[in-house]
């Protein structure tokens, strides 16, 4: 998929779990059943024990039948991690009473987990909170998390006197304490630490896929690349215990999850807190040795930390999926120095010559930022030599956006909007015509696919290849969500594949 300048769009289009498949704010039909919609022609139900984990279920149920905290409507903005902590955030808030509800108007709570990747991303934020205004005057409390939470700070009670929660995703564990507060009628309360060694870990986590669970196995960023705000709103990087993690995992298969992907800013950079000291590649391993677990993800890996040792693991271990994102940013030696990225040109490319020689086709995707300060024509075409010489299978693309508190803002951004536009479109246009033919070299093949949607057409189905490509497929079956089927492929348009179920 190529993206245009939409981080947040990319953001989630990438991930496993994207906000087309996004479950709605989950309504309680019946006690201990979620009614979940996810984007299907017909609503189905979802059993509130199988989107939890680490749960006492019963204790969730008593808590939320007797709804003693009133409702909340939460709202997310950004990438794969703010979907994830927003379904932390859910079980937290259900496992102490509170019931979720579809509208701002049914909630007495109303948050809104935000993104400040990018300028625009930032402003939204404040254009919706101008939207919620008058709801304060109702009696409801709004909250803001997340990145642009951090980034803000107290400022926020400036801009939107209406807030009454600030809360950074550094400080998630401490929520419980501010929600008591808030309960108590505190008016405003903040969490904003950043100087934290814990890691943001619930007893509940109320999950909107019922296949596929996403688990945060480092958080925070101890890179520094020079135009990104990560490292300053999710602060530093932090492990959770492998131990926890398998725990964790062990239950999601009990519950019925086949497939889990891990998630960090640099997921690779992993490093297992406990006296096991595990390797990010032996945790994939044994991720992938539970029982009932048939595939498993990860994400986003950083190039400086992609070790020959994972890509023997996703040979060695066919539930590994086939497939990495591998960020480049730019196809310039010079420009990732002004970036920090801590890698060449070249580094990179020795990264993608051991994944093209492993004995197993990888599919390799990526981000690229165009009109970096001070990137020449001659640098831009760079990038494209690059996108030549590696031949993604898909890729993640930006305009440059001036971020506060980061080095590359003190750099002269003299390029106008126009020709980073320009660049973009050039990009995007170069990477059509290589997804276009790669994916048209598919047809005729065969390939597992999990069904994770299904079309208001009859008999039409979706779902998505160990390498991470949509195939939208025809079937007479009935039922099909959530089981692994065979499908071969028909036809193939540069964003997804088209095939027919193969018995
Ligand atoms: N940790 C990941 C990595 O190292 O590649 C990136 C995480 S970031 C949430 C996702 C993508 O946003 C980055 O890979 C980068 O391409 C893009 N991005 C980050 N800061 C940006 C900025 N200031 N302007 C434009 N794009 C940006
Ligand atoms: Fe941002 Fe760089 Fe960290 Fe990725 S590795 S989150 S781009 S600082």
């Amino acid at each position: 998929m190529v993206d245009g300048d939409n981080i947040e769009a990319v953001c989630r289009a990438f991930s496993a779990h994207s906000r087309t498949r996004r479950c709605p704010p989950a309504r309680q039909s019946k006690a201990g059943v979620i009614n979940c919609d996810l984007g299907m022609s017909k609503p189905f139900d979802i059993e509130l024990e199988r989107l939890t984990s680490q749960a006492s279920y019963s204790e969730i149920v008593r808590g939320v039948a007797a709804g003693q905290r009133g409702t909340f409507f939460l709202e997310t903005f950004g990438c794969q991690m703010n979907d994830h902590d927003s379904e932390k955030v859910a079980g937290l808030l259900l496992s102490r009473g509170y019931q979720q509800v579809e509208t701002p108007e049914a909630a007495s709570l109303i948050l809104y987990n935000t993104c400040s990747i990018r300028e625009k991303a930032a402003q939204k934020v404040f254009s919706r909170l101008g939207e919620y205004r008058e709801k304060q005057s109702e009696g409801k409390v709004i909250g803001v998390l997340g990145c642009v939470a951090q980034q803000e700070g107290e400022e926020i009670f400036k801009r939107a006197p209406w807030v009454s929660l600030v809360c950074g995703s550094a400080s998630y564990r401490k929520l419980p304490d501010m929600l008591t507060q808030l309960e108590a009628g505190n008016q405003r309360v903040t969490g904003l630490d950043t100087d934290t060694d814990a890691t943001f870990e619930t007893e509940v986590t109320r999950r909107d896929n019922p296949w596929r669970a996403y688990l945060t196995i480092i958080e925070g960023c101890d890179k520094a690349c020079s135009y990104c705000v990560v490292p300053f709103t999710r602060g530093p990087e932090r492990s959770r215990g492998s131990d926890s993690i398998l725990k964790e995992v062990r239950q999601l298969a009990e519950l019925g999850y086949s497939e889990v992907q891990l998630l960090g800013q640099t997921v690779n950079s992993y490093a297992d807190p406990t006296p096991r000291k595990m390797r990010f590649s032996e945790l994939l391993l044994a991720v992938a040795d539970v029982q009932g677990i048939r595939r498993v993800r990860f994400t986003t890996s950083h190039p400086s930390d992609f070790t020959p040792d994972i890509v023997e693991a996703i040979e060695g271990q066919p539930k590994i999926c086939d497939h990495v994102h591998l960020p480049v940013q730019s196809g310039s030696t010079r420009v990732l120095r002004a970036m920090q990225r801590t890698y060449s040109r070249e580094e990179y490319l020795e990264k993608i010559a051991m994944m093209r020689d492993a004995n197993r086709p990888i599919a390799i995707t990526t981000d690229i930022i165009v009109g970096f300060p001070g990137e020449t024509e001659f640098e831009f075409e760079e990038t494209l030599s690059l996108l030549e010489e590696v031949q993604y299978d898909n890729l993640f693309s930006f305009k440059y956006s001036p971020r506060p508190n980061t080095p590359s803002l003190s750099m002269s951004d003299s390029m106008l909007e126009e020709e980073k536009g320009r660049r973009l479109a050039v990009l995007q246009d170069r990477q059509r015509e290589i997804q276009s033919a790669k994916n048209a070299r598919l047809v005729g093949k065969r390939f597992e696919v999990l069904v994770s949607g299904k079309s208001r057409r009859e008999n039409q189905w979706s779902g998505y290849t160990t390498s991470h490509r949509m195939i939208n497929f025809a079937s007479q079956e009935r039922e099909l969500l959530g089981t692994y089927v065979q499908v071969r492929v028909t036809g193939a348009s540069p964003n997804s594949l088209l095939g027919d179920h193969a018995v």
